[in-house]
């Protein structure tokens, strides 16, 4: 076959052929080549074991037998697409969606998270009749038109021309207020909200857990409370469970696991198994209100339902969530550990389940972010790869697959240990008064 690019090579190819908008992780970025389960290769033969894949599409782990051969063999039986021709897949996931998720009975599958919430926000218009949403603060729901504009975080709106019936209330959640008073005060954005424009708003959006915004946890009862909120004034809940969906958190939902049922859901990502697939779900009477013809070339295909089905059967039978929820008690035990350890540059660990995060230098988040940069690349080079996300983008994000056993946890704290007591070793010598330059090496400072 053809030789394999380098690094450089690739970057090039990107540069010379991307819209500049492309950006990498890593000064020195590895090229995956394969994957299997909680491992990746690169091109240098090196194996990684993948603390971030999660957070795109492979909850079930790398190129996953169980899955692959689902994908394979529908690939090979039937490519057929577009929901207009019967075929059995789709129907079949319709039904597996519905047993797992009975609140949400009724389906729309289409290729992307994005898809995803740009349906369920126009079929909050079409069920309410109304125009405008509500959005939090350093949210993201997508990279659509009408997605873009409800989401907060600025880096991701690059639309200059946003929807205009957008109302961003702040995030329940800031660094170091206590989190139901951080609740209050965006309970009371809400109710400001409603109050002046409720009749004229479709539909609230939200991350049961902030995922881009920095792994920021929906404190308890908020979810439940806004819901109150908004069912007095006939405005739908959108639960965007696209991140954290299918197991991540210790149950099939997120949202569920909070306390709230929401009107529509979104998924994506881990549904599919790295096979693209998007889908949102609603309840009974809120999915009548889709009734004008709409069909999605590839959404529901047999190749991505079929993968699909193969998914929910392993995160069922390996019982995924409830491994989820072992394993990121685990994980968020010794993230909780090493902050104890290096309390002036880890400040917070967030998150649940195999979800979480960890703050870097929360009260100087440039000096965070660099810091962030630098355990991200020294811990690709010992082996492991992790994520960065939140609004200043100082946050390390560990969002591994499902799959990822005990052990890689236990080696993966240990490295970063190593990683963070370099950290600290620099920021001790930074702060040592400086020794003039002529004294004699060897010597005790006076
Ligand atoms: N919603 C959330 C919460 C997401 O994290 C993302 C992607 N990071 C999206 C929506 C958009 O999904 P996609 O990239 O599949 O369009």
């Amino acid at each position: 076959g053809r030789p394999t690019l380098t690094a450089q090579e690739v970057i090039a190819l990107r540069k010379a052929h991307f819209f500049p908008c492309t950006q990498h992780f890593y000064r020195n970025p590895p090229v995956l080549v394969s994957g299997s389960m909680q491992r990746v290769t690169d091109s240098e033969g090196r194996v990684y074991t993948d603390f971030f894949a999660g957070v795109s599409v492979v909850a079930s782990g790398h190129c996953n037998p169980a899955i692959t051969k689902a994908t394979v063999r529908q690939t090979r039986t039937l490519q057929h697409t577009t929901t207009i021709y019967l075929t059995e897949p789709s129907a079949r996931l319709a039904q597996r969606m519905a047993g797992l998720l009975p609140a949400y009975p009724k389906v729309f599958f289409c290729n992307s998270g994005s898809e995803a919430n740009e349906g369920a926000l126009m079929l909050a218009r079409r069920h309410t009749k109304r125009k405008g949403f509500i959005a939090l603060t350093e949210s993201l729901h997508g990279r659509t038109a009408l997605t873009m504009s409800v989401t907060g975080l600025s880096m991701w709106r690059g639309d200059p021309f946003p929807d205009e019936d957008v109302h961003f209330i702040p995030r329940p959640y800031a660094y170091g207020v206590p989190a139901q008073e951080a609740a209050e005060l965006s309970l009371n954005a809400l109710r400001g909200v409603l109050q002046s424009a409720g009749d004229r708003i479709a539909a609230m959006i939200v991350e049961p857990i902030q995922g881009n915004g920095g792994m920021v946890v929906m404190p308890d009862g908020y979810l439940a409370r806004a819901k109150k909120l908004l069912d007095e004034h006939g405005v739908l809940l959108i639960a965007d469970e696209i991140q954290t969906g299918f197991g991540r958190t210790g149950a099939l939902l997120c949202s569920d696991q909070l306390g709230v049922q929401a009107d529509i859901v979104t998924l994506a990502k881990a549904l599919g198994g790295g096979i693209p697939i998007g889908a949102f779900a609603a309840t009974e009477s809120v999915a009548a209100s889709l009734d004008t013809p709409s069909a999605s070339t590839f959404g529901g295909n047999p190749v991505s339902a079929g993968t699909a089905l193969a998914v929910l059967d392993y995160v069922e039978s390996q019982r995924l969530p409830e491994r989820a929820a072992r394993l990121g008690t685990a994980l968020k035990l010794g993230l909780e550990r090493m902050r104890a350890f290096y309390p002036r540059i880890l400040s917070e660990v967030r998150g649940l389940g195999l979800m979480l995060g960890a703050e870097l230098h929360a009260d100087e988040p440039s000096l965070g972010a660099a810091a962030v940069d630098r355990v991200l690349e020294e811990m690709k080079d010992r082996g492991f790869l992790i994520g960065k996300n939140g609004v200043a983008r100082n946050v390390l994000a560990f969002q591994p697959p499902l799959v990822i056993d005990a052990s890689d946890i236990e080696a993966m704290l240990e490295q970063l240990d190593a990683v963070l007591g370099g950290l600290e070793q620099d920021r001790l010598r930074a702060e040592e008064p400086s020794v003039p330059a002529d004294f004699p090496s060897g010597a005790e400072a006076p």
